[in-house]
């Protein structure tokens, strides 16, 4: 369903006026940088796989970008920005065909300055770790896919994961200082967002600005110790992920609970889960391993797995990471096609009792994966339970039901923002992307609360 804006003729001259910045329109290069990881969902596997721009463009500077989004919008070509294509919802799936941005090239990770780097959007956030770790410094959130992912994507793409139990979700004031952001008009605008405005851009897929450049608070650097502990019940170890993150004493960066029988099936854990346990998964500070022993023992679980880094990298070992977050459903996808998943998020208050009351009535179809993050304080559980599928309706009702019983859901069948992870676009954001992208040509097709863009801009 690829509709071009432009006429070929059009794109041609558009291609030409791009003049010395590198394109590519290689078929299979087009088609490789069209595509994330929507194929998670058997929905929108559906309606993507045939989503293809027209050609790659691979900026070197904010100057190139000027150029292109100046371009863009004399030629009314749609505009796709790129990071490194790991998102799941089809977000950087161009649905109107036009220009892909590939923002590799702008990889700058700058010095450290009391806590904040400065970086560009491109860079790899594996990268930006690896870079301020001899100065102390570690990021203080990160997807599972850090290996591979980019900061400008995370941030316009994704909401939280690895240090989400001490920092929060990305939302949350304090870890995005800054965003510098170039607008798609005739003559782009740079603009450098602060404090609460940086969430105009967050999470909005790349719909109301390019970001270029980001100013990130770390934390402080510490040695992390993968550990993972087996329960014979499901709750149970879900009561000890809640302790665990309640104690303030106990520095921790990872709190993950998976039930059986889906940690027994993982090929590439890098060591073996009895097919009758569910898992735990956690990543403590090395200063913080005898307190964690104790609360693990009076919790009744057991200690199956405990490395260092160090230890972990002489192994060759998988970091217990990408066993996590949103790599939970990828490994279970590697061995049995037929998952997908969703994303919830549990009351404050009883969340665990419903997470139990769910369990059971849907025993055999829905298998239980938490995330416990601290948001505004407090220590909850977001959910990313894998779902064996049979049907749309039935994925549908599955949705119906878990709203009833008192559990949001994040619907991650959906490329449309405001009927998965933004519930709403506000007046704000809509007066925001108005300005951003008056042509309505940025990554068109995801914001349903976009207000209706200006006529196309005639070149004489
Ligand atoms: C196995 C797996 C595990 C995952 N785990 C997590 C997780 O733990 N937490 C989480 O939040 N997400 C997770 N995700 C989703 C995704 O990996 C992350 O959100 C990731 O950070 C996206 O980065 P990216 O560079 O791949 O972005 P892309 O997929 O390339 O882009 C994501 C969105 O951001 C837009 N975009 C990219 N760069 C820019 C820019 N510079 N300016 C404006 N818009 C831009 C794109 O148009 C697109 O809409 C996971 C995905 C997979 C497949």
């Amino acid at each position: 369903m690829v509709q071009k804006n432009s006429d070929k003729g059009g794109f041609d001259a558009f291609l030409a006026a791009l003049g010395d910045i590198p394109v590519e329109t290689a078929a299979n290069i087009v088609k490789q940088k069209s595509r994330d990881f929507f194929w998670y969902s058997p929905i929108l596997k559906q309606q993507l796989e045939d989503c293809r721009a027209d050609a790659v463009a691979t900026p070197r500077s904010e100057a190139d970008i000027l150029r292109i989004a100046a371009l863009c919008a004399r030629h009314g070509v749609p505009l796709t920005v790129r990071g490194a294509g790991t998102g799941n919802y089809g977000q950087a799936v161009p649905l109107q065909g036009g220009l892909i941005l590939d923002m590799i090239a702008l990889d700058a990770v700058g010095p450290v300055r009391d806590g904040i780097v400065r970086v560009g959007a491109g860079a790899k956030m594996r990268d930006i770790d690896d870079a301020v770790r001899p100065q102390g410094w570690e990021l203080r959130m990160f997807p599972s896919t850090i290996r591979t992912a980019t900061i400008g994507g995370f941030i316009a793409g994704g909401s939280g994961g690895v240090g989400s139990i001490n920092y929060g979700m990305l939302s949350q004031r304090g870890t995005i200082l800054g965003l510098r952001v170039v607008t798609l008009e005739v003559e782009p605008q740079v603009i450098e967002l602060r404090g609460e405005a940086v969430n105009q851009v967050h999470h909005a897929y790349g719909t109301n600005g390019i970001i270029t450049e980001i100013e990130m608070a770390l934390a402080p650097a510490q040695t992390w110790i993968e550990v993972g502990a087996a329960f014979g019940d499901f709750i149970r170890l879900a009561e000890f992920c809640q302790a665990l993150g309640e104690a303030d004493g106990i520095a921790k960066k990872l709190i993950t609970a998976i039930a059986a029988p889906i940690p027994g099936r993982m090929r590439t854990l890098p060591f073996r889960v009895p097919s009758d346990a569910s898992l735990g998964l956690m990543m403590i500070a090395a200063a913080s391993l005898e307190p964690f022993r104790d609360l693990l023992a009076a919790h009744g679980g057991e200690l199956i797995y405990c490395v260092s880094p160090s230890e972990a990298a002489v192994a060759r070992a998988t970091p217990i990471y990408e066993f996590t977050w949103n790599h939970t459903t990828l490994q279970m996808l590697k061995v049995d096609r037929e998952i997908t998943y969703l994303q919830t998020a549990f009351p404050d208050s009883g969340g665990l009792d419903l997470v139990d009351a769910l369990c059971r009535e849907f025993a055999g179809e829905i298998f239980m994966h938490l995330e416990f993050v601290r948001v505004n304080g407090q220590v909850v559980c977001r959910g990313l339970p894998l779902v064996r599928y049979t049907t749309p309706d039935r994925l549908a009702q599955i949705i119906k039901i878990f709203e009833a019983r008192g559990s949001a859901v994040f619907n991650p069948h959906t490329f449309v923002l405001e009927d998965g992870g933004r519930k709403q676009t506000d007046e704000k954001q809509s007066a925001f992307k108005g300005m951003a992208d008056p042509f309505g040509l940025l990554n068109p097709g995801k914001m349903r609360g976009a207000p209706p863009p200006l006529p196309p801009y005639r070149i004489d």
